[in-house]
């Protein structure tokens, strides 16, 4: 076994192990062996953690223009790109996603810097008519305080930027707390935010080998916020976590998306749409599109275009420059996912294409599969955070759109027809926060993501997904100097 790997948190400025010496390996999900080693943080470092954030918003941070964060952002986001590779390296070890497409996501991730140090700078206030003349009322936005981010491990550093990018551009600052399943990336991306010129305490990152960690940040009275993305079970903890403090919280939680396919789409870019949306990444997106309905008629063809193109998925190395899918990213995922094909086998799916794990390539993988299902089916129904599409048919448009909707999620959906009226009434009717209409699986930071129902809560990106970040104060200034009849308002 190769040498770990030593990566080190970061609290108050400065590079550290936790307060307990403790530490974890973490695992490669393709060689399945430990690759780095990793501060086991407990409650203590939380604390600790949280105490410099808040010393942070005193300090020099809280004091700063937008103007100077915003050249911070910009700096943190020259940083990313230059450190593309390193990062890209980190996730792909932790994960067993695929490189070039991590590769691709880091060197465009600077541009959820970019794009919120363009808002740093432009958040402004109102002046308000006052119903009394001798008032002058103004709004100043003021950042929300110290902000507990916990992320999942499938795209950590993305999901984690779509929060740090809006609270730093805010004036926040922030405790972070990734994944246990992957954490690597994140310390990699803690490793940069001193060369950003970002004073210390403003970024801090801690790691623990237990989500209870998590929940103590989350219920920690030093913190102002909550950004949470991960499950929909772990969501509600923290939305209850949150709620007994009294703390807003946005909530990105899972998805069970539909693919909508109407007869006359051209089949052949839907295919390829469904490929890209429950394929790409082994499946464990978020935004998955693991329910295919599709009209009775082109069913047959349709699924007979994404299993052949299934079937020539090429499965191997993350790092493999012609690789299409690595494995899924933990022994539990993998049990998970495997777990679920053998429920549809015993539900009566049947197995269009793919349907076991594979298990000659060692690691933890999984053919893609296809499967035409019930709509009652366990594997319609339920998130599997894999490479696995179940498909139903519909006869109409109302039978679509049930069929559809017929989920507690709503956080991505898609409708493939040529005709334009029909796209986008039935995009206006699918639940869903995000809607794609001939296209699948495309985020930018200037458009809002999240989700309806069980999906969560709030949205993150866009000129909006700064106001998470910012609370307003209503300023009233007497303009007289006189005195006035203390018993009655204004
Ligand atoms: P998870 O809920 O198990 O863990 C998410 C994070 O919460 C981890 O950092 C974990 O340590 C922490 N945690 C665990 N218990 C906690 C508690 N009681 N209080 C506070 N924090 C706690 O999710 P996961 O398995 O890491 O991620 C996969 C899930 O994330 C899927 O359901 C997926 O759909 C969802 N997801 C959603 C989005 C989105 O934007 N909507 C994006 C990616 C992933």
């Amino acid at each position: 076994m190769s040498e770990l790997e030593q990566l080190s948190m970061l609290i108050g400025g400065k590079p550290t192990g936790a307060i307990s010496g403790r530490t974890f390996a973490t695992e490669n999900p393709y060689t399945g062996e430990p690759w780095a080693e990793i501060p086991d943080g407990g409650t203590e470092d939380i604390d600790a953690a949280v105490g410099a954030a808040r010393a942070a918003l005193d300090g020099e941070w809280g004091q700063m223009t937008g103007f100077a964060r915003a050249a911070r952002l910009r700096k943190l986001a020259e940083l990313i790109g230059e450190n593309a590779e390193r990062l890209a390296r980190l996730e792909v070890n932790d994960s067993g996603k695929l490189y070039r497409e991590m590769l691709g996501q880091l060197q465009g991730l600077g541009g959820w810097y970019h794009y919120y140090a363009g808002l740093a700078d432009k958040i402004e206030g109102a002046q308000i008519p006052s119903p009394n003349p001798n008032y002058l009322v103004y709004t100043r936005r003021e950042p929300v305080g110290v902000v507990a981010a916990i992320t999942p491990w499938n795209s950590p550093l993305l999901l984690m930027s779509w929060k740090v990018a809006p609270a730093l551009a805010a004036g926040c600052t922030i405790v972070i707390k990734p994944s246990e399943h992957a954490p690597g990336s994140t310390l990699g991306f803690a490793e940069l935010i001193k060369q950003a010129g970002i004073p210390d305490g403003v970024v801090n990152v801690v790691t623990a080998n237990s989500g209870e960690v998590g929940a103590h940040l989350a219920a920690h009275p030093g913190v102002d916020k909550v950004a949470f993305t991960g499950s929909t079970a772990t969501g509600r903890k923290v939305a209850a976590a949150a709620a007994e403090k009294l703390h807003p919280a946005t909530l990105e939680l899972g998805g069970k998306s539909p693919q909508v396919v109407f007869p006359d789409a051209d089949l052949q870019a839907a295919a390829n749409g469904l490929v890209a949306g429950v394929f790409a990444a082994t499946g464990q997106t978020c935004m998955a599109g693991s329910r295919l309905v599709v009209h009775e008629d082109v069913h047959d063809e349709l699924v007979r275009l994404v299993a052949e193109r299934a079937s020539q998925i090429k499965l191997g190395d993350p790092f493999g420059e012609d690789t299409e899918m690595g494995p899924v990213a933990n022994r539990m995922q993998y049990e998970k996912v495997v777990g679920y094909l053998s429920t549809a086998r015993e539900e009566g799916a049947t197995i269009e294409y793919g349907g076991s794990s594979e298990e000659s390539l060692g690691g933890y993988f999984v053919q893609p599969t296809v499967l035409s299902v019930k709509p009652t089916d366990t594997v319609f129904r339920e998130e599997v955070f894999g490479p696995v599409l179940a498909a139903v048919t519909f006869t109409d448009e109302d039978d679509a759109i049930k069929l559809a909707n017929d989920t507690p999620y709503g956080l991505a959906g898609a409708v493939w027809t040529k005709d334009v009226h029909r796209a986008h009434r039935v995009a206006a009717r699918i639940k869903a926060g995000s809607v794609w209409i001939n296209a699948y699986r495309v985020v930018a930071p200037s458009v809002p993501f999240g989700g309806f129902g069980d999906s969560g809560i709030g949205r993150e990106n866009g000129v909006h997904g700064i106001d998470a970040y910012l609370e307003t104060k209503a300023v009233w200034v007497e303009l007289t100097g006189g005195t006035r009849d203390p018993f009655t308002l204004g």
